[in-house]
């Protein structure tokens, strides 16, 4: 699709928007003065920025081409975004604005316009397209952010869902659940002391082997075993400053996740060496939860069970994505059906909490089949169940096999069956996000039984305090009341990790001058 941008430079906000509406298409700009795909009615000349774009009427639009102009221009009181779409030889205009007193500080103007950028684009295209994507005009990953605002705002749960309709074109079912969601992270802001409580992530990036949809840089154990223990050597070192940190700001570790990769992929040894490290470096009186990935049941042995619970972790994370063993094994995984339920039982005969992770849409699943799926987690009884969506991402093996998978009307079947099914056992969603190249444009939710709310997962997605990443892959999110945020990324790779011990210290720097600002 031919762009052309006036009066800003929002080109990533106009392609996330175009690319949810018209996912055949590929952005192209218009550099070339004498370009006229974009057919004007009368004819026009336009300055943006340093370019002159003068659009000629004077010749035909080819049929199915698609080209739009997007335009920002102001008033003394409105910031006004004006989107032309031509089709054929139809012009569709769709226009949004929003107050200029709201345009305050560089964050917020650039977040507001973009947002009134894609609107307009969405109300231009509306009548173009066949299945309107069910979150609309929303295009970032964390849509129960907007409904947290008006939340805050003690403007009702009802009416912040119907806001996110009318305003956003959000489908009712989807603005219902993000609100549940914000309210659900509402709750939880409520009880941190966002001044002091912080969560710690340790991610350990090895796996017995990698999954076909996998983008995360993860080792397996079996190749790079040499690794480990330089790998746990470096993680202890960090795990050391990072806590003299910890200490000298007066923060309060009020959970703890380790993830990865798969944790438990750890031989015995190192597994106990990382937990005893963590619990003798930080304080654990303000912990309130303890997780731990064990995703693949085939790395789960009563050993490490029992360490988990000598270190104080309540919370465990077995992750089938599918209890269908065709799928199972379509994905690359090593295990059955059977061996998650015994893993399971194993994991709840030492009365841990249970999170388990589906994903609808994998390769070679249908309804039927996911629906199976879910029926038969739901039966193990878990108190959490995360359900997401496949996103096809750059670097896995989907992407590079091209296999046959679900499309969007059978992703939306798979949703829609998870969502009547988990509500109407007394499941509630408890968090929500998105990922770009999501079948449908759908979400991932977790959903969990009162009380069993993964505290991590909510504070790092809704950005409700710090997150201290330690580890190999981990994100340091730093997190300002005012909502300033910054991230510092550990190297991924455990060779990386290893041989990068120097830069801790620069993240120890930024850390402690961040947060005691
Ligand atoms: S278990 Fe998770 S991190 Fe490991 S390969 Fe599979 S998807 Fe990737």
């Amino acid at each position: 699709m031919k762009l052309l941008l006036l009066g800003h430079e929002y080109k990533y906000a106009v392609e996330q928007i175009m690319l949810v509406l018209f996912p055949q298409e590929r952005p192209e700009y218009i550099t070339d003065s004498t370009d006229n795909t974009l057919k004007s009615p009368r004819g026009e000349t336009h300055q943006s920025n340093s370019v002159t774009y003068i659009i000629n009427d004077n010749s035909e639009n080819r049929p199915g081409n698609i080209s739009a102009r997007s335009r920002l221009t102001y008033d003394n009181i409105y910031a006004q975004a004006t989107t032309t779409i031509l089709k054929d030889t139809r012009t569709h205009k769709g226009t949004a604005r929003i107050k200029r007193d709201k345009l305050t500080g560089k964050l917020t103007t650039d977040r507001l316009l973009q947002r009134i950028i894609k609107q307009s684009f969405y109300r231009a295209a509306i009548n173009l397209i066949d299945n309107p994507p069910v979150w609309g005009s929303l295009t970032g990953i964390r849509p129960s952010q907007m409904a947290m605002v008006s939340l805050k705002q003690n403007i009702s749960d009802s009416k912040t869902a119907k806001w996110l309709t009318r305003e956003y074109y959000v489908s009712p079912d989807r603005a219902a659940l993000c609100t549940k969601t914000a309210r659900a992270s509402l709750d939880i802001l409520q009880t941190l002391d966002v001044s002091t409580d912080v969560a710690l992530y340790v991610g350990i990036p090895f796996c017995p082997s990698r999954c076909s949809y996998c983008s995360f840089v993860s080792n397996s154990v079996e190749k790079s075993f040499r690794l480990v223990e330089p790998f746990e050597e470096a993680l202890l070192s960090e795990i050391e400053i990072i806590a003299r940190s910890v200490k000298a700001l007066g923060l309060r570790i009020i959970s703890i996740y380790i993830g990865g990769g798969t944790p438990t992929s750890l031989p015995d040894d190192s597994f106990e060496t990382v937990l005893r490290a963590i619990s003798q470096a930080f304080n654990s009186d303000a912990i309130r939860e303890y997780t731990i990935e064990a995703g693949r049941p085939d790395t789960i042995t009563e050993r490490k069970l029992d360490i988990m619970r000598e270190h104080g972790v309540g919370r465990v994370c077995v992750n089938p994505q599918s209890m269908s063993d065709d799928v199972l094994k379509t994905i690359g995984r090593k295990h059955t059906s059977e061996n998650i339920a015994d893993a399971v039982n194993l994991v709840r005969s030492k009365s841990f909490a249970i999170n388990m992770d589906l994903i609808a849409g994998l390769p070679g699943d249908t309804p039927d089949g996911f629906k199976h799926s879910l029926d038969a987690v739901m039966s193990m009884n878990p108190e959490s169940i995360t359900v997401h969506t496949l996103a096809l991402k750059k670097g896995s093996r989907i992407t590079l096999d091209s296999p046959v998978i679900p499309d969007g009307n059978e992703v939306a079947e798979m949703l829609d069956y998870a969502s009547s099914r988990l509500s109407n056992r007394g499941y509630s969603p408890y968090y929500l996000y998105r990922q770009k190249f999501t079948s449908g444009g759908f979400e991932n939710v977790g959903w969990c039984l009162p009380g069993y709310e993964g505290l991590y997962n909510v504070c790092m997605m809704e950005e409700l305090c710090s997150v201290l990443a330690l580890g190999g892959g981990g994100v340091t999110k730093l997190v300002a009341q005012g909502g300033r945020i910054e991230r510092i990324f550990n190297a991924k790779y455990p060779k990386e990790y290893i041989s990068q011990t120097e830069k801790i210290a620069s993240k120890v720097n930024r850390i402690q001058s961040f947060l005691a600002d």
